[in-house]
This record gives structure tokens, C-alpha cells and sequence, in this order.
């Protein structure tokens, strides 16, 4: 992976420089960096993409420092043995072999005892080993029963390369990743399929949207144009359990569109900030991340204090929720009562409640029903309401610039907005504290 060359210094490591916009400012702003991180390749891969998407930081170790760490866990190990295991019985078919279930197991057990090391990271210390190869052999065996004698379609290719190349802003990128097996079922009709050995079953909606799969569907449609359909298939084997999606032709262009933002917001990233999640369990970079450095004496103390004062602000603010929860109700008894003998005023012993009552609305937002918004928006755009209601949202424009989410002429409007009144403009570097309350033992 290329790291680009230095360039000018521009004051800045918070995303790319515009025109006319002074240096980061600010109480607390940090010194320039000495130069700016980006990511300049054109080969992606479904997990590359994944990772940017869990944690920038670790995409960055990975392919932007390029530092190649492979920690063999249980389960990828398992992972990887039930894939060859299934990888061998499928290519064994394409050459006129038929696998028996004893031989398929016995593919399994070889790639088990030759992964198999003290190495080998365990960290749920109540399932041995022997439980987890156990697993895998139940596995392969439900799997293998359920499909033998493989006769459901025709394998085209085990282990196989798939890709496209699209347009991202003026460059040329390709997608591409390993397909398990790919199939084809009769003329024009494909599917692609992939082993999971996770010990979590996903819902349909979630596989609805997975995205790697339906990144398949594209390839396998610009590399054999007959297809006409592309079934996306998912063999959950530790369930025996197999699921199906398939994918409209506006779902596979939304794609290319999330794709398109989502390497240019990676194109855009200079800073690529960690991001915590369950997943730091499990990072090969958490050594040297900065969010799990151990902090020097002086430092642990600030964290101590700091979770004390939190301790105290949460415990205060249920004790405020529940007073809060107590005046509405009481607000809600006043109401009733003054509503039903007609009156504005209660006059008590220390005070008066006075109630007043007006019409409001409810409406949609954009957060809360983003896509009736839109509709709505999409209504009125064209009307003259529209210059009178409508306001822009400076904030939110300079953000997507900086993470690359407008189109050419988005990016090149924004530009022109601050060459014009970037003297108005001041990017702040704002430090955000939050607490985090340790639940998880520390891994080895
Ligand atoms: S430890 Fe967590 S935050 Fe740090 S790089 Fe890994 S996943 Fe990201």
C-alpha cells in the first residue's frame, strides 16, 4: 500500500484543505501535523471495506501503514478449515470425484491438526479446543447431508477471484474479493455461496442488506452477461441452517453509490480515528492503539477523578429523570383539572400555576422519518415556498465535505461557498471526553 508523498503543510490534519479557510483554531487546537495520511489504492476488497467501515484506525494500520498482523484465533481457524473442507468436496466434483462424508471430515481434521498450535488465541476459556473442532465436524457433517449428493446445480468455480470496476470521482477502482463456490443453477441463473461458521444467526432483513455478497451479484452480472439472475446464498453451518437474498436492480445501483461514498469518504480520511466498539476485543492493533495506550501515573489519576465526577453526574441525572417524570405527571393532572372547571390559574398556598394551551404539530424530521422527508422535500423543491421556507445548513455542508459525500459539482460548489466568505469560516478542533466503563477482561 502507497502512503502519499508529503505535501505542503497545511495547518491542518482534519480533512482536506479548502480554499480561503484558515488554519484549525481554537482554545486547545493541536500542533499541525507534520504531514497528511491518505489512502491511495484502487483495489478493494468486501473486507476492506468492512474494516474501514468498523474501525478507520485499524483500516489504517492494515493497509495504509501496511501492517500485516494475522492473529490465528479458534474461531477463524475453524473458519478455515470447514471452507477447505467444503472447497475440496466442491472442486473434487468439478473433476468427476465424489467426496464421501468420512473423507470430507477427514479434509477437516487435516487442516485442523495443521492449523492447531499453542498459538492459537482461545479466549473463551470455558470451550476447549476439542469443543470447537467438535463443532466444525458437526458442521460439515449437516452440511454434507443436507446437499450430498451435490446435485442441486452446476459448480462453476470454488475459491474463485470476483470483481468490477467502477468510477469513483475522476479515478478508476475495482472491487473485488473470494467468491466460496459459484453456481449455476440453469441458464441465465447464478448463485453465489458462502460459508459461515459464526456462532450467531443473523435475521433476513440484516441479510437483506448485507453488502458483500450483493457486491457479487454485480460481478458475476458484468462478467457473464447472460445472467439474468443472481441468487445470494448464506450456509450458516454450525445451524445447518442455509439463507437466501436477492438483489432488485435499483438495490445494485444504491450500492455502487454507497460504495462510490464510502471510498471517497476513505480518500478523504486523513486522520482515520479509531473507533471503539466489542471489536477492540479482538484487534491485532490494540498494542498500539491509541485508545488502549495505559496512561502514565498522573494521567490514570485524571481518568480516576474523571470517572468519579461521572459516577456522580449519572447518579444525579436518574435521580433528575425521575423528578422530571414526576412534574409531568403532576403536569399532566393540572392540565386535566383546569381544562375540566375551565380554569387558567391554580392559586396554591406558595404560588400560582398558570396554563396556557396552544395548537402545535407533529411532523416528520429527517432524523426521525428520513425517507417521508425527503418526499416531502422532493414536493416542494420546485415550488416558490421553497425560497422562502427552505435554509441551508452550512455545518452539514462543510462535513460532507470532508467526507467526500457530495458529487463533483457538490465538492466544487463548497469550495466556491468558502474561496468567498472563508474568512467567516473557522474549522475548530473540538475535544470530546466520555467515559467508558471497562467490562471486558483484558485478552492476553
Ligand atoms: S483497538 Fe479498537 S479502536 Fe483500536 S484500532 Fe483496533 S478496533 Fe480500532
Amino acid at each position: 500500500m502507497r502512503r502519499q508523498p508529503a505535501p505542503e503543510p497545511s495547518g491542518d490534519d482534519a480533512g482536506p484543505s479548502l480554499p480561503g479557510l484558515g488554519p484549525a483554531a481554537g482554545k486547545d487546537a493541536p500542533e499541525p501535523a507534520a504531514h497528511l495520511l491518505a489512502d491511495t489504492s484502487r483495489k478493494f476488497s468486501p473486507s476492506k471495506l468492512d474494516t474501514y467501515r468498523d474501525c478507520p484506525r485499524r483500516y489504517r494500520f492494515r493497509y495504509v501503514d501496511g501492517l500485516r498482523r494475522r492473529v490465528e484465533t479458534v474461531e477463524t481457524l475453524l473458519g478455515s478449515c470447514v471452507h477447505k473442507a467444503l472447497e475440496e468436496l466442491y472442486a473434487g466434483l468439478i473433476h468427476g470425484r465424489e467426496y464421501t462424508l468420512e473423507e470430507t471430515l477427514a479434509v477437516f481434521d487435516r487442516e485442523w491438526a495443521a492449523g492447531w498450535s499453542d498459538a492459537v488465541v482461545n479466549r473463551r476459556k470455558e470451550y476447549g479446543p476439542e469443543h470447537h473442532q467438535a463443532a466444525g465436524r458437526d458442521g460439515v457433517r449437516a452440511y454434507f447431508k443436507a446437499f450430498a449428493p451435490f446435485r442441486q446445480d452446476t459448480t462453476v468455480a470454488v475459491e474463485k477471484r470476483l470483481g468490477f470496476s467502477m468510477k469513483v470521482g475522476d479515478e478508476e477502482v475495482r472491487i473485488e474479493g473470494l467468491v466460496d463456490r459459484l453456481a449455476k443453477v440453469a441458464e441465465g441463473i447464478y448463485e453465489v455461496h458462502d460459508y459461515k461458521t459464526t456462532a450467531n444467526l443473523p435475521g433476513q432483513a440484516e441479510l437483506d442488506e448485507d453488502w458483500q455478497l450483493a457486491i457479487y451479484d454485480i460481478a458475476i452480472r458484468e462478467n457473464w452477461p447472460d445472467a439474468r439472475e443472481v441468487g445470494l446464498v448464506w450456509h450458516f453451518v454450525r445451524f445447518g441452517q442455509t439463507m437466501r437474498s436477492l438483489r432488485a436492480a435499483e438495490g445494485r445501483e444504491r450500492l455502487k453509490g454507497e460504495l462510490a461514498a464510502l471510498i471517497l469518504a476513505i480518500r478523504h480520511d486523513h486522520v482515520f480515528a479509531p473507533r471503539r466498539s466489542a471489536l477492540c476485543d479482538w484487534c491485532e492493533y490494540r498494542d498500539i492503539c491509541p485508545l488502549w495506550q495505559p496512561a502514565p501515573k498522573e494521567g490514570a489519576a485524571l481518568a480516576k477523578e474523571y470517572a468519579l465526577q461521572e459516577g456522580k453526574r449519572r447518579e444525579l441525572r436518574s435521580k433528575l429523570h425521575e423528578l422530571e417524570a414526576g412534574l409531568r405527571e403532576i403536569e399532566e393532572d393540572i392540565v386535566r383539572y383546569a381544562t375540566a372547571h375551565g380554569l387558567e390559574s391554580l392559586c396554591g398556598p406558595e404560588g400560582d400555576v398558570t396554563i396556557s394551551q396552544k395548537d402545535d404539530y407533529h411532523v416528520p424530521t429527517r432524523t426521525s422519518a428520513p425517507e417521508l422527508y425527503s418526499r416531502i422535500e422532493a414536493m416542494l423543491k420546485d415550488t416558490p415556498i421553497w425560497r422562502q421556507a427552505a435554509h441551508i445548513d452550512l455545518h452539514r455542508l462543510l462535513q460532507g465535505y470532508d467526507r467526500g459525500e457530495w458529487d463533483a459539482a457538490g465538492m466544487e460548489a463548497v469550495r466556491g461557498v468558502v474561496s468567498e466568505f472563508g474568512a467567516h469560516i473557522k474549522r475548530i478542533r473540538k475535544a470530546a471526553v466520555r467515559w467508558h466503563h471497562r467490562k471486558t477482561e483484558e485478552p492476553e
